[in-house]
């Protein structure tokens, strides 16, 4: 019920009919003309949201859900609303958010950040011309494969590599192009769905190669393998179980053993690594999760992983391994239809250099490395300078808490990693009611539930975000305030 008011008059319906302003008049207001001047509006655009809200007003009208006491009421009203449709057009619909889960590769926040360096690199060739596919040697047409190869060679010593949209298009294109038609043998504990959207059984059918499933889930023994080979066989494939993990009594084939079943029935042997992992996080003291360069130099014919898992770069599959086969693939198709962007290959070729210089100040240029395995202690700090200011916010209480974050994005499922955050409490907001004030606030905070509190996790706050959460605060204080 808008405009009604129990001690004044309500205007009849059909005089509120006849109260509508016509579409021009408030094209002429000067609220209206200032919102279209400032966000670069056309009339047609402005008088079309003016002609849609005329016509919602007459709905809710003849509805009896729009009640006003007033003239004039009715065009403010609807001056409103067109602003309000003006305003958030303007805003983008993508846009940067605060994530403070703690879970380090969030899938539904963007998975990993950009290195500088790798954001510096994407708008320089955003910005200009490049030698994308031009061999500027010889002054002829060349090839975007080219752009990146050496350095995922050098990183991952394959003898070659390729890159598509996202390492579901690497599994997709490499059963389509390698084994169509032909059967791919399968252990039955690694048929995984991945994020809702990945599932190993429903790629292979799209691509038109034969699953043949082996083993039981918690044990598939080399003889499993063995016995599924047949005249029809072109493939083994060994999935990494990002997601889950089966623990207990369980029993999987290394990858050294299949590779040597595969070479001796001239098989492929392909590994979907799904997150792979360019150093030895194994070594830092998280996870297990296999390093992409072992697993080649373990026998494994090819292999793919993410872009933006652990490695820390843009979407991107990386398929890397034996010459012979990665130029099959190149020369498929479908490699045309899921090949990848200049800005991509850019944000791609520099975080792989910084795994390539190796240098601890080199890999911690990638945020997602640098979350991963910075102290708790620096954390701490980053916490203390927070609370030092937190007293300005004084609808607000905040309180450190030590707990655990998660790497996310599907990998090392059962890795916990010591952390460190506050929790927030608002004077006047329950906890759920302030949860969704900050979820909604220009620059959403994400943060989660801990023993029934809103706790905002630090380790993957970088100092801008730190800068923004004091921005934000400092709003929503004063919002809070004049309630
Ligand atoms: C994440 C994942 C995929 C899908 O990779 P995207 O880059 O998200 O397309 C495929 N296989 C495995 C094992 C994964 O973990």
């Amino acid at each position: 019920m808008l405009f009604k008011s129990f001690n004044m008059e309500v205007i009849p319906v059909k005089e509120m009919l006849r109260q509508i302003p016509p579409v021009h008049e408030i094209q002429r207001n000067s609220d209206i003309i200032a919102i279209q001047e400032r966000l670069d509006l056309t009339r047609e655009k402005i008088k079309h949201w003016i002609q849609l809200e005329i016509d919602d007003v007459r709905h809710l009208i003849l509805a009896n859900k729009l009640q006003i006491t007033r003239a004039g009421d009715l065009e403010q009203y609807i001056i409103n609303q067109v602003k309000k449709k003006c305003i958030e057009w303007g805003e983008d619909n993508l846009k940067p958010a605060i994530n403070a889960t703690g879970t380090i590769l969030h899938t539904n926040l963007g998975r990993a950040r950009l290195s500088e360096e790798a954001i510096d690199h994407v708008v320089k060739v955003a910005k200009h011309y490049s030698n994308l596919e031009y061999n500027v040697t010889k002054g002829h047409r060349g090839s975007r494969h080219q752009i990146v190869e050496e350095i995922i060679k050098e990183v991952t010593g394959a003898e070659g590599a390729l890159v598509v949209n996202n390492n579901a298009a690497s599994v997709y294109l490499t059963l389509r192009a390698l084994a169509k038609d032909h059967e791919v043998i399968v252990s039955r504990g690694e048929l995984v769905e991945i994020g809702g959207s990945f599932r190993v059984s429903s790629i292979m059918s799209e691509s038109d190669a034969n699953l043949v499933e082996v083993g039981t889930t918690n044990k598939t023994h080399e003889y499993d393998y063995l016995n599924a080979i047949s005249e029809q066989t072109a493939m083994i494939l060994k999935v990494h179980t990002s997601n889950f993990k089966v623990v207990g009594f369980t029993e999987q084939i290394k990858t050294k053993k299949l590779a040597s079943i595969a070479d001796q029935n001239d098989l492929i042997y392909y590994e979907d690594l799904g997150s792979g992992a360019l150093i030895d996080f194994k070594d830092q003291g998280v996870g297990d999760e296999p390093v992409v360069k072992d697993v080649l130099e373990a026998g494994a014919h090819l292999v793919s992983f993410s872009g933006d898992k652990l490695l820390g770069g843009p979407q991107v599959g990386i398929i890397a391994g034996k010459k012979e086969l990665i130029d099959r693939l190149k020369q498929h198709q479908l490699a045309r239809v899921l090949r990848v962007d200049k800005m991509t290959l850019a944000a791609l070729e520099t975080t792989l250099k910084s795994y390539a210089k190796g240098t601890q100040a080199a890999l911690y240029q990638i945020p997602a490395v640098r979350d991963i395995l910075r102290s708790a202690s620096e954390i701490k700090e980053q916490v203390q300078a927070f609370m030092k200011k937190s007293h300005l916010y004084t609808m607000f209480s905040f309180d450190i808490r030590n707990s655990y974050a998660t790497i996310g994005g599907g990998t090392m499922p059962e890795e916990q990693i010591e952390s460190i955050g506050v929790t927030v409490q608002c004077e006047v907001l329950s906890p759920e009611k302030l949860e969704n004030r900050l979820r909604n606030h220009r620059t959403p905070v994400i943060g989660r539930f801990l023993d029934e509190q809103l706790f905002l996790d630090f380790r993957t706050l970088d100092s801008s975000d730190i800068e923004q959460l004091h921005q934000t605060f400092s709003e929503l204080n004063q919002e809070l305030k004049v309630m």
